[in-house]
């Protein structure tokens, strides 16, 4: 990857080729630890989509459309393999792409290993069922590849939610176009060409980078695509799902959230604010970030004061410095994002405890850095309590009884994540169940297990990405009733 002042140029990946951008467009791609232009990557038309979407309609309809499910496995293990032999190279490239941890970029990848694992594993099982139909004969289902899938990935977790996507979709026998976040495509693209090197047939991965509104937007469009897979913010997902009912394609949604990690007054205190990676881990760039704390009112100034304490002890800096936990947000858009929320809480009222800004060491001064930052007294219908801020910014707000915390935790649009702290098994049995979340963790913040769904309520999504079901969201069911007579 060049640093110099003519960064190298990253070309689109169509049919097992890199090639430039019909309209000769690029986009830069800046690394936020400070600022610097790492490569220039093509910026794909619409006319590249279609492109890709042909590449990837003959692969479907070649070799890979008609392997075995057991040939798909072995080539994904390979491509896990691949990605296991890089995993020094493309962690860098996480790093400065996104400004991740290297230890933090280091574990992404090994785990988008496990998830190309996970779905080779998986899909010799993933067969239909014979079916004790009324009438006279037998009825079978089959589960059949939709075809050409379209996966837009977001610029939080690059490697890793590409792979969330692509592993399923391959492995139940479609093809792909993914489209990358304009600010971080470089690990897509490389995905790509370890694809190819691991015996995965060329057209069957493409990757075209580009902005959402013209890439984005035409993948969506494309009469081809027979699906769209998306994660990102809930506009952004609204306006890909009015897209895909033209022509009522198959659409998944994982979204945005406003995540509530609820304290009631018999939980480990102790425990429940030592949980402050819930929020800052990746800066804050988390749609599962725990980014509102309610917590009862008679623990409350026990818990915000250990809450701040252990929000300033965490570690901001150089996400090559192996003490750093958390780096820089990852672009300036970013970073003026989540300074106008602080600035909107402020004027909102809420106290601010510590942060709301970025850090005072001039050697990170050129860096998108934001300090870990807790507002206490908030109140469930400021801005900062109900909309997605996407960045280190937590809201503490009090309750008083186990009615009036359910009752501000559903508050807001979203219902994809949540915590409950509490000794008291069935009080916390009582509240998951009334709880609007996809995902609801139980005296831990530990979210996205492979192995089980992840999605959302509400405005946070539809469909659950990972575990079995996966696979489901990549497949038609076919009935098949064979006469008896
Ligand atoms: P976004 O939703 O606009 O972008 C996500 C992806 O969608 C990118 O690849 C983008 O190019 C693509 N895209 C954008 N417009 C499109 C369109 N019209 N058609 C098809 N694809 C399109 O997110 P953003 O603007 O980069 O970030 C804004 C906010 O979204 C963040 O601050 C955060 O709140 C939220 N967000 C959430 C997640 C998540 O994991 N749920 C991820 C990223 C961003």
């Amino acid at each position: 990857m060049s640093t110099s002042e003519s960064p190298q140029l990253q070309q689109l990946y169509i049919n097992g080729a890199r090639v430039s951008a019909s309209d000769g467009s690029s986009i830069p791609v800046v690394n936020p630890a400070n600022g610097s232009t790492i490569a220039m990557v093509s910026s794909g038309s619409a006319q590249d989509i279609d492109s890709a979407v042909q590449a990837a309609s003959a692969a479907f309809k070649g070799e890979w459309g008609n392997a075995k499910a057991g040939d798909r496995a072995a080539a994904l293990r390979a491509l896990a393999a691949k990605i296991r032999e890089n995993i020094e190279e493309l962690a860098m490239l996480e790093c400065i792409n996104v400004g991740k941890p290297l230890s933090s970029a280091r574990g992404e990848v090994g785990y988008a290993a496990k998830v190309y694992e996970y779905y080779a594993g998986l899909v010799s099982n993933h067969g239909g069922l014979t079916v004790p139909v009324s009438g006279n004969g037998t009825g079978l289902t089959f589960r059949e590849p939709l075809g050409v899938c379209g996966l837009i990935v977001p610029w939080n977790f690059p490697i890793v939610i590409m792979a969330w996507k692509l592993a399923p979709c391959l492995a139940a026998g479609n093809t792909a176009v993914v489209k990358p976040a304009e600010w971080t495509p470089l690990t897509a693209l490389r995905v790509a060409e370890l694809a190819v090197e691991a015996g995965i047939p060329a057209g069957v991965l493409n990757v075209v980078p580009g902005l959402g509104q013209v890439a984005g937007a035409a993948l969506s469009a494309h009469p081809d695509v027979r699906k769209i897979s998306f994660t990102g913010s809930t506009a952004t997902g609204s306006a890909i799902m009015k897209a895909c009912a033209n022509d009522i394609k198959r659409v998944s949604l994982e979204l945005g959230g406003k995540s509530p990690s609820i304290v009631f007054e018999d939980a480990d205190i102790e425990k429940a604010a030592a949980s402050v990676m819930s929020i800052y881990d990746n800066t804050g760039q988390d749609c599962c970030g725990r980014s509102r704390y309610l917590v009862a009112r008679s623990v409350y100034s026990e818990f915000l004061e250990r809450f701040v304490a252990n929000s300033k002890a965490v570690k901001v800096g150089d996400p090559l410095d192996a003490a750093t936990e958390i780096g820089p947000l990852a672009s300036r858009v970013q970073y003026a994002r989540v300074d106008g929320y602080v600035q909107q809480g402020m004027s909102e009222g809420a106290r601010l405890c510590t942060g709301g800004g970025g850090p005072s060491n001039p050697a990170l001064a050129a860096g998108c850095y934001f300090e870990p930052t807790v507002f206490a007294d908030v109140t469930p219908n400021m801005v900062i309590a109900q909309e997605e801020i996407f960045g280190p910014v937590v809201a503490v707000i009090p309750f008083d009884s186990e009615e009036d915390a359910i009752r501000i935790a559903n508050g807001t649009k979203y219902g994809l994540s949540a915590s409950i702290w509490t000794r008291d098994v069935a009080r916390a049995l009582r509240v998951v169940r009334k709880v609007d979340s996809g995902v609801i963790s139980i005296n831990t913040s530990s979210s996205v297990h492979l192995e089980m769904p992840f999605g959302g309520f509400k405005q946070s999504g539809i469909g659950r990405e990972l575990g079995p079901g996966a696979l489901d969201l990549f497949t038609e069911v076919k009935s098949v009733f064979i006469s008896g007579e």
